[in-house]
């Protein structure tokens, strides 16, 4: 490593300059693109055609900090509901902006639901499942006039899984007619950019404002991702939607989303982004929301929650009673979120440390805004607290977790709370220590 590899400012690239797009709903606006922040959306799994559980599903994303949620819209019974659905939000006060997902049947769902298509803040369009040749141009065509009429922006979802075959097959005997034809796979990544591209340029001919189109090119594999985003984000200045579909389960899902979004991201390319998790039966849909803030936020991008940092355990700690503060902390720290975000501006960068000995304790827990050192196998079973660097209080017996968790709080409040005036939030039953 050179010295000048060491000085260099690691941060990412400057964001790509790319088109404003407003999502609204009511007096509500997501921008997505220009010099708004990258924007963290999902999607419900519940049947549409249900409203009370869909609604009840868009609360649980919105809660989570999704800034837009994506629902099914893939028969009459279910476009039928998504006005339905859009009241009962209201009604919550879920103000959060419902895409609706689009395939096959959009045109006519679009045109014989107006309700739908005015409940909805914007629609997707995957252009490769809308027919073949005038058909397919006549269907598009009318989903480009109901988004017109509605005054909705659209985002132009191309999908390796479901390309426009037609365009496939022709650029595929295109390059077998070159004299140094490309591999199948790069003129698979051509077809998707040129997709997307002609689409939104043909919905733009149509009369759809140029500020009103988001494009993404969606498949499943990370090199294949990276290659297509960097060449789109060449091409054209419209706002990128980022995701890798079909991700998977668990950690692989996680893994592969982050490998890929995080070199795009690193490089100013992307403007939204949704990880595409399968859930574990019964599991929490809003993981994925979790695991995109989560991308953003350690990348130094956006931040949404206060982070912890925790050291892995090794076998100076032979207890889990730190796994478990970590656990309870960050866990703690995000269910304040939704109260603590408006009461409490720039709580969501406080970093708190919880960490397993003396080795890296101390000096770790004074990096941090807050950190806790807990003992070692060994060592005196204390646990000292630092505040902004310096040590301040020891923390000792079975109360450590809940006299942190209150010194935290009231940190917290006095730190962030002081232009509001606000009084230290406390917890029935917890006495928290003065920490200065
Ligand atoms: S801080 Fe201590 S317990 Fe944690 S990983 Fe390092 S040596 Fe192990």
């Amino acid at each position: 490593m050179t010295l000048d590899s060491v000085l260099s400012d690691p941060a990412a690239a400057p964001r790509r300059p790319t088109r404003g797009v407003a999502v609204r709903w009511g007096g509500h606006v997501v921008r997505v693109g220009g010099d708004a922040p990258v924007v963290v959306q999902s999607m419900t799994n519940t049947d549409t055609a249900d409203p009370q559980a869909t609604a009840l599903q868009v609360r649980e994303l919105w809660q989570a900090g999704s800034e837009l949620v994506r629902v099914t819209v893939n028969t009459p019974e279910a476009a039928a509901q998504v006005a339905a659905l859009r009241d009962a939000l209201d009604r919550m006060n879920v103000p959060v902006p419902l895409v609706g997902d689009f395939h096959y049947n959009g045109h006519k769902l679009l045109t014989q639901f107006p309700d739908c298509a005015q409940a909805l803040s914007k629609y997707r369009i995957n252009p490769g499942n809308m027919g073949g040749g005038k058909r397919r141009d006549d269907n598009f065509a009318q989903m480009i006039e109901v988004a017109c009429r509605h005054d909705k922006p659209i985002r132009i979802g191309v999908n390796w899984g479901s390309l426009d075959h037609e365009l496939l097959a022709r650029m595929m005997d295109e390059n077998a007619a070159r004299s140094a034809p490309w591999s199948a796979n790069a003129v698979m990544r051509e077809a998707l950019v040129v997709s997307a591209v002609t689409n939104a340029e043909r919905a733009q001919a149509l009369g759809l404002r140029g500020d009103a189109i988001v494009l993404s090119c969606k498949v499943s594999h990370v090199q294949d991702l990276i290659a297509v985003y960097r060449e789109l984000s060449r091409r054209c200045d419209y706002p990128l939607h980022l995701g890798l579909t079909e991700a998977g389960m668990g950690s692989k899902g996680i893994v592969a989303s982050t490998a890929a979004l995080a070199v795009l991201l690193q490089q100013g390319i992307g403007d939204t982004i949704r990880i595409s998790l399968t859930p574990e039966p019964g599991g929490d849909r809003s993981r994925e929301v979790v695991v995109a803030q989560e991308i953003l936020q350690t990348m130094g991008l956006r931040a949404f929650t206060p982070m912890v940092v925790a050291c892995p355990g090794c076998g100076r700690t032979s207890s889990t009673v730190f796994q478990e503060l970590a656990a309870s902390i960050q866990a703690f720290l995000r269910a304040q979120m939704p109260v603590w975000k408006t009461r409490y501006p720039g709580v969501e960068n406080m970093h708190v440390a919880v960490m397993g000995c003396v080795v890296n304790g101390p000096g770790e827990s004074r990096h941090a805004d807050i950190g806790i050192s807990l003992p070692g196998t060994g060592e005196i079973p204390s646990a000292p607290v630092y505040v902004d660097g310096e040590r301040t209080v020891t923390l000792k017996g079975d109360a450590i977790a809940e006299e942190f968790q209150a010194i935290v709080e009231n940190y917290v409040a006095r730190r962030y709370g002081q232009q509001q005036g606000a009084e230290p939030a406390r917890r029935p039953g917890v006495v928290a220590r003065d920490i200065h």
